[in-house]
């Protein structure tokens, strides 16, 4: 038997069902862009001599490719001014009230073509990237207007074309109150319900809304959701970040995705997650560069069995962060995870968030072979150091990342 690619002499960490499930002196075989056999290398069924391709991995851990499935990392502009502003003492209503906070990114994405909000996201990618990331979700939401929305999501699709990731896209018209529609937020709402999304079915993956007293309520959350059902689009929701609203709940009545955020997530509303397998994607950069005390409840959520994603929240206000291993650290010494539990976060939980679970995230045959080796010798490196990438080779697709 002729195949395309055998990585031999690794010790592998499959994630299968959320564990380590370690593999060690492991072989994985590729045929085109799937695994087809991972197993013990004593027990290989094909000699590496009929392989066209060999990898030698010389003991590294392998795991599969890592999955960031929560950004905002298509934007115009930055906000450091306001970080700076901020420490200096301004307080963030004056920085309001001077234009500050999100609507200047709205203003700069607004005024940027989308070859220049593609250039000036691709080095903030390429980070990702470097850190192993094989998948990468991408919001919508500065836009906030029909032609301004479609302009992100062709920036993305620069990106897409242009990088060696798969690209999970996600409309978020809803990401806040346009200035024009500051007193007829319903009318914004309808025109996200009966304008934008129909101009986006077929472009994007699931549709996501910020729910929360500073942005759209309960009621014009659902009714966001019933009209990208409407359009077979799948939904998820930021929920819960700063105050409790209901919002997982209702999501998840309605077969969302993810719930995002969850700092004020009630423990009681944790079985209706579980019950509909919606995944809590917990964004603990966010958590530290806004300095909130409230974390998610991690605890109930690991009693009931839901499965926890984490992701770096990536946006130029709450969290420039860009660097998924620091949100793997993040997640253990902030929110509490195991090593384990965050690894498992950002590769089969993070897939599931994104509905590609039967696609990527763990190391199985009948899986794409996005992996990375690592060159470390415990899976709980990956989330030990901070400011450190033992990353050494990605695989993406049957095909090495260069
Ligand atoms: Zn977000």
């Amino acid at each position: 038997m002729r195949v395309d690619l055998v990585i031999r002499n690794v010790n592998a960490a499959t994630m299968v069902d959320g564990r380590y499930g370690l593999i060690p002196n492991a072989a994985i075989v590729v045929e085109g862009e799937r695994i087809v056999w991972i197993g013990p290398e004593a027990t290989l069924p094909v000699q590496t001599a009929d392989a066209a391709a060999v990898i030698e991995g010389e003991g590294r851990l392998a795991t599969p490719g890592l999955i960031d499935c929560h950004t905002h990392i298509v934007y115009g502009g930055n906000r450091a001014n306001e970080f700076e502003q901020r420490l200096r003492g301004v307080a963030y209503e004056t920085i309001a009230r001077q234009g500050g906070g999100i609507m200047s990114t709205v203003r700069a994405t607004r005024a940027s073509s989308a070859q220049a909000l593609a250039e000036g996201a691709r080095p903030r990618i390429l980070a990702l990237l470097r850190e192993g990331v094989t998948t990468l979700e991408i919001k919508t939401g500065y836009g906030l207007d029909l032609d301004n929305e479609l302009k992100m999501l062709d920036a993305t699709n620069i990106l897409a074309a242009d990088l060696p990731v798969d690209v999970s896209r996600t409309f978020l018209g809803a990401h806040t109150l346009p200035p024009e529609f500051r007193d007829h937020p319903d009318a914004y709402v309808a025109l996200v319900c009966d304008a934008m999304i129909p101009a986006v079915e077929g472009r994007v993956d699931a549709v996501d809304v910020f729910c929360e007293s500073i942005g759209f309520s309960l009621d014009q959350t659902r009714r966001i959701f019933e009209a990208a059902h409407a359009h077979g689009l799948a939904v998820k929701i930021h929920a819960e970040q700063l105050s409790d609203l209901g919002g997982a709940t209702m999501a998840a009545g309605m077969g969302a995705l993810s719930a995002d955020h969850l700092e004020h997530l009630a423990p009681d509303d944790v079985p209706a997650l579980a019950a509909a397998g919606t995944v809590a994607v917990l964004l603990p950069c966010a958590l530290y560069t806004l300095r909130e005390v409230r974390r998610p409840p991690v605890n109930a959520l690991r009693a009931y069995n839901v499965a926890m994603a984490i992701a770096t929240d990536a946006n130029p206000g709450t969290s420039p962060c860009f660097s998924i291993l620091l949100t793997m650290n993040m997640a253990c010494v902030l929110l509490g995870l195991t090593p384990e539990e965050a690894l498992a976060a950002v590769t089969v939980h993070a897939a599931r968030a994104l509905g590609r679970q039967a696609r990527i995230g763990t190391l199985e045959p009948g899986k794409q072979a996005d992996m990375v080796l690592w060159d470390v010798e415990t899976p709980a490196e990956l989330a030990y150091a901070t400011g450190y990438n033992p990353g050494a080779t990605v695989i993406r697709r049957g095909r090495i990342r260069v």
